[in-house]
């Protein structure tokens, strides 16, 4: 069993489907009573992924995964990166997140809305250990005029891939795991573990 340290329920959705076929069982830290509202402070995806599996690895005095995942924008010029969480206020909802952006964009034609997603997931043996498992993954898109879609969370309604002509959340969620940013950071993940077994 390892720990994931989120309080994103859709992000452990993911991470448990993602790891099914390993036998590694996912257990979100919400579950076994962790607080997940350690302030992110990192500049970067792996800095606060490290500040979470960090704190999770203390408090369940155990392995932890976390994941700091987001959003960039090339016309925003990368934004809202390692903000994504919190891009329209401290305590934003998704979907008030989703609305600022299209706001951000309302005069950027379609060819121009490009964005990725990133995703860093890193993995502690426990809260001294001074060699991380980290991995990356990303996924490109477009920016959509407006939300279409009820699957994934966060972005993934204006989050647009050409090559399917539907959203994020027009895919399932088995789709989703097969192309997405985390899908990616958790095959990557899954490498390194095995290596170190
Ligand atoms: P954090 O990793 O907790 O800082 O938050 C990441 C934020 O990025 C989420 O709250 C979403 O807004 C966004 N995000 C990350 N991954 C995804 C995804 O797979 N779909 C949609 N939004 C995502």
């Amino acid at each position: 069993m390892v720990v994931f340290y989120t309080g994103n329920e859709g992000k452990v959705k993911e991470l448990r489907l993602l790891f099914s076929q390993s036998g590694i069982d996912i257990v979100s830290a919400n579950a076994i009573g962790i607080d997940t509202g350690i302030p992110e402070t990192g500049l970067t995806f792996v800095e606060n992924a490290l500040i979470k599996a960090r704190h999770g690895a203390l408090q369940a005095q155990q392995g932890c995964i976390a994941d700091d995942s987001g959003l960039l924008v090339d016309k925003l010029s990368g934004q809202p990166g390692v903000k994504s969480a919190r891009f329209s206020g401290e305590n934003a909802t998704h979907t008030e997140n989703l609305s600022h952006l299209l706001n951000c964009l309302v005069d950027v034609e379609t060819a121009k809305r490009i964005a990725t997603f990133i995703c860093c997931l890193v993995y502690l043996r426990h809260a001294d250990d001074p060699c991380p498992l980290i991995a990356f993954g990303s996924l490109s898109g477009l920016i959509a005029k407006k939300p279409t879609g009820t699957g994934g969370f966060g972005y993934d309604p204006v989050f647009y891939l050409p090559k399917h002509n539907k959203t994020l959340a027009e895919l399932s969620a088995a789709e989703k795991n097969r192309i997405s940013h985390r899908a990616m950071a958790s095959q990557e993940l899954l490498r390194q573990f095995c290596c170190a077994e």
